[in-house]
């Protein structure tokens, strides 16, 4: 494959895209990272790894997913044409699956033995459960015990996928605490295990490996969308946690006319607490090992942040996309809690689609941005499926109110 001029000089030998990125770590740990790094460089790009990839995107995944236009959606809103990469369908139902497979896969060829990472929503843990069933592989995933409440049927897939999770009891019992345990289980035996990060985010050279790995995404869809149509889409649109599906998309783009978005979540308001939108509101600082954009608190501190999508709750943002923005290669688009709930019903009614509240959030936005472009075109990376969601929708937003 051709390398395209961008993603060969980003990130930096350092991890670096300008000033965003880098390795803040211990002591202990940067050698680890060092051994990771150099891992990936030499075996992820070698042919047999390269070739095994391959095949079980093809043949365990159900890759490639197809691109479909949302012919009713599109209609209904009178707008620009809208079209979907149907991450949805990607086994396990979102496309957190493709770093998952690269990471485990990575593990393997390194002789180690046990996965380890730490989990928000359950999302991640569920994706690398599913990795670490498919090579044999122990997983252990740390989890706080206030998110083990909240999100049970997540707790429950990962037991049944063999994982064992390591209820995190110290400080706010959630997503920070849950890295700070797995951190400590990870150094206490790093020559068996392997710390698994899901996201772009974190230090190098995860955010450069976890996009790599998403890549297949754009790959796809890039391909997929010319032979549909005979051209490139005009605008590209992906929802922003830590930035892994909305890069997956991206990097096959760089080097094209596309206009590009990353959708953060508006939450219900525009005060500290009440959003996640980093980008639109935050301000630089480091946070778990990397620096890029986040929002604090007037401590310094992470900030509390909130979104209907617990999978886009995140107080910072992928350096990539920090350092995009700041270039202005891409544009952040925002889309808030009742939009996002209009979105969820809208797609399943117009089109037999229910989508994670976290797609829903690229969704919502690609509507607004319909409107305003009545005559291009719009590919929205629909990164999972609201199965999950269902129970709390519904419970909360009444479906006879959204028809
Ligand atoms: C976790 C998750 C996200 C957010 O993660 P990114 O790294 O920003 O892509 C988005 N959509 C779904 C379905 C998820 O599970």
């Amino acid at each position: 494959m051709i390398q395209k001029p961008y993603l060969k000089a980003f990130p930096d030998a350092k991890g670096y895209f300008g000033k965003f990125g880098g390795a803040f770590l211990p002591p202990e740990l940067e050698e680890q990272f060092k051994k990771i790094e150099e891992a990936y460089l030499t075996i992820g790009n070698s042919h047999n790894f390269i070739r095994e990839l391959r095949d079980i995107r093809k043949h365990y995944q159900g890759r490639p997913t197809p691109v479909y236009y949302a012919r009713r959606l599109s209609e209904f809103i009178g707008g620009a044409r809208i079209y979907l990469k149907r991450e949805d369908l990607n086994h396990t139902g979102a496309h957190k699956l493709n770093h998952c497979m690269g990471e485990a896969l990575l593990a393997k060829y390194l002789g180690k033995k046990k996965l380890i990472a730490e989990t928000g929503a359950g999302q991640h843990g569920v994706a690398l459960a599913t990795a670490a069933a498919y090579f044999g592989l122990e997983c252990e995933i740390h989890m706080g015990e206030v998110d083990i409440a909240k999100e049970h049927p997540n707790v429950v897939r990962m037991r049944v996928l063999g994982a064992k999770v390591v209820p995190v009891t110290f400080g706010a019992k959630t997503l920070k605490e849950a890295v700070d345990s797995a951190f400590v289980a990870y150094l206490k035996d790093p020559e068996n295990s392997i710390y698994c990060i899901g996201s772009v985010v974190g230090p190098h050279p995860f955010p450069m490996m976890v996009r790599d790995f998403q890549s297949v995404v754009g790959i796809e869809a890039r391909e997929q969308f010319f032979e549909m149509t005979g051209n490139l889409p005009d605008n590209l649109v992906a929802c922003v946690g830590g930035g892994s599906n909305a890069m997956g998309l991206f990097s096959a783009f760089i080097d094209d006319p596309c206009e590009m978005y990353g959708v953060e979540p508006g939450g219900k308001g525009t005060k500290l607490g009440e959003h996640a939108a980093s980008l639109t509101y935050g301000s630089e600082g480091i946070l778990h090992g990397f620096n890029s954009i986040m929002l604090k608190n007037e401590a310094g501190e992470p900030a509390a942040v909130h979104s209907v999508a617990s999978g886009l709750d995140y107080p910072s943002v992928g350096p990539e996309h920090a350092y995009l923005n700041s270039i202005a290669r891409t544009k952040v688009g925002i889309a808030n809690d009742a939009e996002t709930i209009q979105a969820f019903y809208d797609l399943s009614h117009y089109e037999g689609i229910i989508p994670a509240l976290e797609s829903a959030h690229a969704v919502a936005f690609a509507m607004k941005l319909a409107k305003e472009k009545p005559y291009e075109s719009i590919l929205v990376n629909l990164s999972g499926r609201g199965d999950k969601d269902i129970d709390f929708v519904v419970a909360n937003y009444k479906p006879e109110d959204y028809m």
